[in-house]
């Protein structure tokens, strides 16, 4: 399936099997903004779960926060948002539409590497096990070419970025002929630079005075609570704050569904060390953050590492971990290595002292910070590209059939059990399949469903990720067996009723994912 349309399925199956809807959709909708599901919110809340267990739960030098949504005010202005959170905006004349400049060049070297790709593809076929990829690329003269093309405007694009060079940056829509994918044309504004908070305004106070802004990322709460946090828990450096909560941003091009919301969720842990030791804790959470992706079972090869171009002016090493999204290679999760910038800047803005006290030093510093920084909606997204899968399988007389199935890890699955009477219409069935659902419903997360065919059933349970589907038939009236179907492996084998708490906990308790950290 080609990989747009793999992506609308994957928007269609989220509203149609109650993941995921467009926000206030009776008026049409308000862009770039979601509201989840039944089983999206489940499904949300296990990442959560997951990601909060592994960070909190088995770290003990790490403690989590809930910090208000709201700040004050001048939280911002030390943090460089109030200056320069913003992203380079473009209107195209022809189309009337608007895009971030960055993007559009960004789009462009995509399409460079796509070329790049297509070379080494072709040659990789013609070549045989005989080809040597590393070599091709040092040697081929096309390759080097849009190496070459691609360095150049790499380089010219972080340059630009970092010194907020706007006319280079409509120079290079220009110069590189980058046209509008709508309207086609070349006719660009100027570029501008476009602040992304959002703001509103506290009770009674007007004006300036007054403006609250909408936290665009979840750190800044963690860091205002660094001495709150180390003082009550009395935690040594190094040590961890980590907190989930909403983060908001005006978002100039937002259309690839929950990867670019204007009101998101993020999952993030600032880690307070000793200058003078933020690469060995960088490299620590680098590999550690990668290793939690793959325990969930994603092939290796959907990660992969980009180092940032332009770096923060205050930051030592910053470093995305990117997933193979449908729409190709994006950032999934940042990991920052942000120096004292933070601390340094509130307590110079406050006047309050930001500083741990090191016994072994008997001095006072204010610590570094090595963060990591995930969008749980983009953490959505990947487990859902990935899980969504066609599959053929033979059905009820054998013949192949096309199942649509969502292979999510079965600790994050929004139901980990269906409980299923083999007919609706037949009460003893039903009574018992209602017995075992109310067993099973305290040790995990179950449905009850009677409605149609076994077949539609199961098939219904498969798209929404359900790893196990207990059915209770008339032999379960005899001997207080059920089956249990798997999945996965369509294997269906035939246990006592109590023994199917022990059999599914085993395989969908997130306590498993966790022993392997
Ligand atoms: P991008 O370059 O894609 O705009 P960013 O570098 O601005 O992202 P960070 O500020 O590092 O992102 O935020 C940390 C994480 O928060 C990102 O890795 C991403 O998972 C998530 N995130 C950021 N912006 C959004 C958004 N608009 N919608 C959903 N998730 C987001």
């Amino acid at each position: 399936m080609a990989q747009d349309d793999k992506f609308k399925k994957l928007v269609s199956h989220c509203k149609e099997y109650g993941f995921i809807f467009q926000s206030s959709e009776v008026y049409d909708g308000l862009s770039a903004v979601y509201d989840y599901g039944p089983y999206g919110v489940e499904l949300k809340n296990n990442i959560k779960k997951y990601w909060w267990d592994s960070m909190v739960q088995m770290h003990e030098n790490i403690v989590g926060i809930d910090a208000a949504i709201f700040m004050h005010p001048k939280t911002w202005k030390a943090s460089g948002h109030v200056d320069a959170f913003s992203d380079p905006l473009v209107d195209n004349k022809g189309s009337n539409k608007r895009y971030r400049a960055d993007q559009l060049i960004e789009g462009y070297m995509d399409k460079i590497e796509g070329k790049i790709n297509k070379e080494i593809t072709k040659a990789k076929k013609r070549f045989g096990d005989a080809f040597d990829e590393a070599e091709f690329r040092k040697t081929n003269g096309r390759v080097l070419a849009n190496l070459e093309k691609f360095e150049a405007v790499r380089l010219r694009l972080a340059a630009a970025m970092t010194n907020e060079d706007m006319a280079d940056l409509k120079a290079m829509l220009q110069e590189y002929k980058i046209n509008c994918p709508v309207s086609g044309s070349n006719d660009w504004t100027d570029v501008r630079m476009f602040n992304l908070m959002f703001y509103t305004q506290l009770g009674n106070v007007a004006g300036e005075e007054g403006k609250l802004y909408l936290r665009p990322e979840t750190a800044q709460g963690i860091f205002v609570n660094f001495l709150n946090v180390q003082k009550t828990t009395r935690q040594k450096l190094p040590f961890g704050i980590a907190q989930i909560g909403k983060a908001f941003r005006n978002e100039i091009v937002a259309r690839q569904f929950i990867f670019r919301m204007r009101e998101f969720e993020q999952m993030e842990m600032q880690f307070f060390i000793k200058p003078g030791t933020q690469k060995e804790w960088y490299a620590y959470w680098k590999e550690y953050r990668l290793k939690w992706h793959k325990s969930l079972g994603t092939p290796a090869e959907k990660f992969r590492f980009h180092d940032h171009d332009n770096l923060a002016f205050y930051a030592d090493a910053a470093v995305d971990i990117e997933f193979e999204f449908p729409f190709g290679f994006k950032e999934l999760e940042g990991i920052h290595s942000r120096t004292n910038h933070d601390l340094s800047s509130h307590q110079e803005l406050s006047g309050r002292k930001l500083q741990y006290f090191d016994p072994q030093e008997n001095e006072s510093y204010v610590p570094y910070v090595v963060e990591t920084s995930i969008g749980c909606d983009r953490m959505f997204l990947a487990m859902m590209s990935h899980a969504l899968q066609d599959e053929i399988v033979p059905d009820a007389k054998g013949k192949d059939s096309t199942r649509t199935v969502l292979k999510l890890p079965p600790a994050l699955a929004p139901n980990k059990c269906a409980v299923l009477p083999l007919l609706k219409n037949k009460e003893e069935l039903t009574s018992k399949a209602r017995e075992v659902f109310d067993k099973l419903k305290i040790h995990f997360k179950c449905q009850y469903d009677e409605k149609d065919a076994i077949g539609r059933r199961y098939r219904r349970q498969d798209a929404i990720g359900t790893p196990y589907c207990v059915t209770i038939d008339f032999d379960t009236l005899e001997d207080n067996t059920v089956t249990i179907r798997d999945r996965d492996t369509l294997e269906q084998i035939r246990v006592a009723i109590d023994e199917v708490a022990d059999i599914v906990s085993k395989k969908v308790d997130m306590k498993h994912l966790l022993a392997a950290f």
